[in-house]
């Protein structure tokens, strides 16, 4: 049987990761919690929301790790800010599946200019991780203006780097009609 594809998504403080950390909670199946090596805002071996609830997790330095660790038996494999692996991510993840595996991905569809977050190293975007899912759950924040769900997420400051693993800082949840593209 083959096992299914997911993605959590919605913008910056949507509570997309407090969306996988309660399901990662909830699951007495064999299962593994990963996140990519690049993201060390909290801490290196933990997933941890912006109110600082956190769960043990393994970091994946590269997408041979991933291979090896995914296949390592369990049932259910969490992959925080999936948008951070490199593009050959959606191989492996049609792979674990192909495997019986259930991949439950929670990431950025969008970066700050609102367009499709980029895999690294790779011509391949999150609306080509999209495409494999058949179970998606798009999660809203508050609008950080007027308080209407959100869905965009505005970058505050300019910086060159549209990649930035900072928090509220340089970042912030905003509805269409007040998102200012910088
Ligand atoms: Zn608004």
């Amino acid at each position: 049987m083959k096992g299914r594809i997911e993605l959590i998504t919605g913008c910056m403080f949507s509570g997309k990761t407090t969306e996988l950390i309660r399901r990662i909670q909830c699951d007495n199946q064999e299962h593994l919690v990963l996140k990519p090596f690049v993201d060390v805002r909290y801490n290196r071996d933990f997933i941890t929301n912006h109110k600082g609830l956190c769960i043990p997790a393994t970091n994946i330095e590269n997408n041979i790790e991933l291979f090896s660790v995914a296949r390592s038996g369990s049932k259910n494999v969490y992959i925080d800010e999936i948008q951070f692996f490199d593009g050959n991510i959606l191989e492996h993840v049609l792979d674990m599946a192909e495997h019986g595996i259930n991949v439950i991905g929670c990431g950025l569809t969008y970066n700050s200019n609102h367009e499709p977050f980029k895999f690294a190293n790779s011509d391949k975007d999150m609306h080509d991780y999209l495409r494999i899912t058949n179970r998606y759950t798009h999660m809203f924040g508050k609008c950080g203006v007027c308080d209407s769900l959100s869905t965009h997420t505005q970058r505050l400051k300019h910086t060159d780097d549209i990649i930035n693993f900072a928090g509220d800082d340089l970042y912030a949840p905003r509805c269409l009609e007040h998102y200012v593209k910088l």
